[in-house]
């Protein structure tokens, strides 16, 4: 009863040029997958010309990250009301990268979450643990921490206009992909996390796994009964590659 959503996150990739001959065979090959949810997560400055390319597509656009203020003096940030204005459906919050390379907090991704539902943008919310924190069997601790936080800021209602994105460090950009049961039993453990607030939050909330994904082991991971789609970095890159993850999402 969930839709599968399969969303790109190019990261720091692109040209106009190679921005163009991808999205252009995405949206060709997009028209006939119609019962599967299509995003691409674009750079900020790339968003106003995908959007163009985008224009009449059932493929959503995102953004990779969002300020949590709404404006002011605070040099560099993008808020999500910019983000909305320039055709943004969804935007990428806390990622792995996010919280790793630039210091972002349990609390901050929660305020980041916040700034985008308060305008309407549908945050895309990972959560996920290192190596070391699932060989020291922390797995279910910190995804449950991360979770947390936002439920603390925001009530589990909250997740009503929102997605999560399971996405283990080890397995992003690594080509080690969790395999189909390893991620099961951690979006079985989101879910009923949430379940326990509330059952009905937690049987709409589309639940996504990320962390090399490709054409040959997306079925499998969709087919999981707590998968409902993926998080695509490497692999977005690629219009027939990302349209073979998008076509298992059929
Ligand atoms: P990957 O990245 O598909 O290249 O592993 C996934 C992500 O970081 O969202």
């Amino acid at each position: 009863m969930r839709r599968i959503l399969v969303a790109g996150n190019w990261k720091l990739n692109g040209s106009k040029a190679s921005i163009q001959k991808l999205v252009t065979g995405i949206v060709a090959g997009a028209e006939n997958l119609t019962d599967v949810s299509i995003a691409v997560c674009a750079p900020y400055v790339y968003l106003p010309f995908t959007a163009e390319l985008l224009t009449k597509s059932v493929v959503g656009l995102g953004a990779q990250d969002v300020s949590e203020q709404d404006s002011g003096a605070y040099t560099g940030e993008v808020s999500a009301s910019m983000l909305l204005e320039t055709g943004c459906k969804y935007v990428i919050v806390g990622h792995s990268e996010r919280r790793a390379l630039f210091g972002e907090k349990d609390m901050d991704t929660a305020r980041k979450f916040a700034a985008a539902r308060k305008q309407g943008l549908i945050p895309i919310l990972c959560l996920g643990e290192s190596l070391a924190e699932r060989e020291a069997g922390m797995t279910e601790v910190v995804v449950a921490r991360q979770l947390d936080a936002v439920l603390e800021l925001e009530g589990v209602q909250a997740l009503n206009d929102a997605v999560i994105a399971y996405e283990p460090v080890w397995a992003i950009g690594t080509g080690k992909t969790a395999t189909p049961e390893q991620a099961q039993a951690v979006h079985a453990f989101i879910r009923q996390r949430l379940a326990a607030l509330d059952a009905g939050v937690a049987a709409k909330v589309q639940i996504l796994y990320g962390g090399s994904v490709k054409g040959s082991n997306a079925a499998e991971l969709f087919a999981m009964q707590d998968i409902d789609g993926g998080l695509i970095g490497g692999a977005s890159l690629d219009a027939q590659e990302f349209l073979t993850i998008c076509q298992a999402g059929q």
